[in-house]
């Protein structure tokens, strides 16, 4: 380990809990998978200890839990109880994609300062479009705790996942909500960011941009420094590119540092300039960038969110769309739909067209994320 410090161990020799409490003195939870044997004739000339309750429990404590070497449906869902993160398999056991299964993965509430409509009603619109699982990803933008410790980032991501909690036990037949928070500007206060990311057991974490470092953002205020507060119209070409050039760049060490599953709506800055302005902002100048931060989330693991910006039409075409291929050329298959929904109507639109668009590109199944793990559902 001093030698690749950054490298996940997969540690099968758990000879008992003095084993994992040795092993957790030298290395991060986040950075090893203690590997324990489930007794069946697969497993039964193995040395080591099988698994058991308190043996899982205390691997998960300290580690990743991977479970070995499972054959039946009944052994992975023991297995699954016991809070298994990772199993191996003979191969007899397959798996199985969820079919058809619609998913929003990025929705507001009036938990977010800029939404007003409650969890209630936005379920309701998801609902009525056939969405069967909903991303409750209210906004946490980390740049508002600046110098104010009484504003606080945390309270309101929790009221929001325990509305999810009374909601599910009444609606999660018909739709399924996630606990999620949008966690916006993180690099800004790695510190904050990394808390808010692991104060609540969330389904799935959503990472955005919503404030630049450059120079058209130095007179705003930090606590409100979102470039939808920036009069693009003001710029000249090279503050505007220079604003570009540094949300590409932002947007990169969000997925290099940040604890998230999904990166969001990676053309936001250009959806101001059309929403506000009405027009259409080439992003073909930033390709390369583009591409670096595609490279990254694919490395990374991270989701590529499809939302409304990259699906949006001008005279019959779809000019942002060949990020999406671009992202699916580089060999990128983690993808996940979104509307960013403010109002119950946005939730769940355009899925028809969108979903024939990616099938086209060749994707298919889209994901959701349940306990930070991704479940692919066929398209
Ligand atoms: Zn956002
Ligand atoms: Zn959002």
């Amino acid at each position: 380990m001093e030698r690749y410090p950054k490298m996940h161990l997969h540690f099968g020799r758990v000879w008992g809990i003095e084993t994992i409490h040795a092993v957790a003195k030298k290395i991060a939870k986040e950075q090893v998978t203690f590997w324990l044997p489930y007794q069946n004739r697969y497993t039964d000339y193995v040395p080591v200890p099988y698994i058991t309750e308190e043996l899982a429990a205390e691997a998960k404590k300290y580690g990743s839990l991977g479970v070995w070497m499972l054959t039946r449906e009944s052994e992975l869902r023991e297995v699954e109880e016991l809070g298994a993160d990772i199993v191996e398999t003979n191969g007899a056991l397959k798996y199985e994609m969820r079919k058809g299964v619609w998913a929003d993965m990025h929705v507001h509430t009036d938990h977010s300062h800029d939404a007003f409509f409650s969890m209630e009603k936005m379920l309701q619109g998801g609902i009525d479009k056939g969405i069967k699982v909903m991303a409750i990803a209210d906004h946490c933008d980390v740049t508002r705790c600046e110098n104010d410790p009484n504003w606080d980032i945390y309270t309101h991501i929790k009221e929001a996942c325990e509305e999810v909690e009374q909601l599910n036990e009444q609606f999660g037949e018909q739709c399924l909500l996630l606990k999620s928070v949008e966690l916006g500007d993180g690099i800004w206060y790695p510190e904050q960011s990394g808390k808010v990311a692991t104060q609540l057991p969330y389904d799935v974490i959503v990472g955005a941009t919503h404030a630049v470092r450059c120079e058209a953002a130095e007179a705003i205020p930090i606590k409100e420094k979102w470039y939808s507060k920036i009069d693009f119209m003001e710029l000249t070409d090279e503050q505007f590119h220079d604003f570009m050039h540094n949300y590409f760049d932002d947007m990169l060490t969000m997925v290099e540092t940040q604890n998230i599953d999904i990166m969001a709506h990676i053309l936001c800055a250009t959806c101001y300039y059309l929403y506000r302005y009405g027009i259409y902002k080439d992003v073909r100048p930033y390709e390369k960038q583009i591409e670096k931060v595609l490279k990254a989330i694919i490395r990374k693991g991270i989701a590529m969110e499809m939302d409304n910006q990259l699906f949006e039409q001008k005279d019959g075409e779809y000019p942002y769309y060949w990020i999406v291929e671009k992202y699916y050329e580089l060999g990128g298959y983690l993808i996940t739909l979104s509307t960013d929904a403010h109002d119950p109507k946005t939730v769940g639109k355009n899925y028809e067209n969108r979903i024939r668009m990616l099938k086209e590109t060749g994707y298919t199944h889209m994901l959701y994320y349940k306990d930070r793990k991704a479940v692919p559902c066929s398209l």
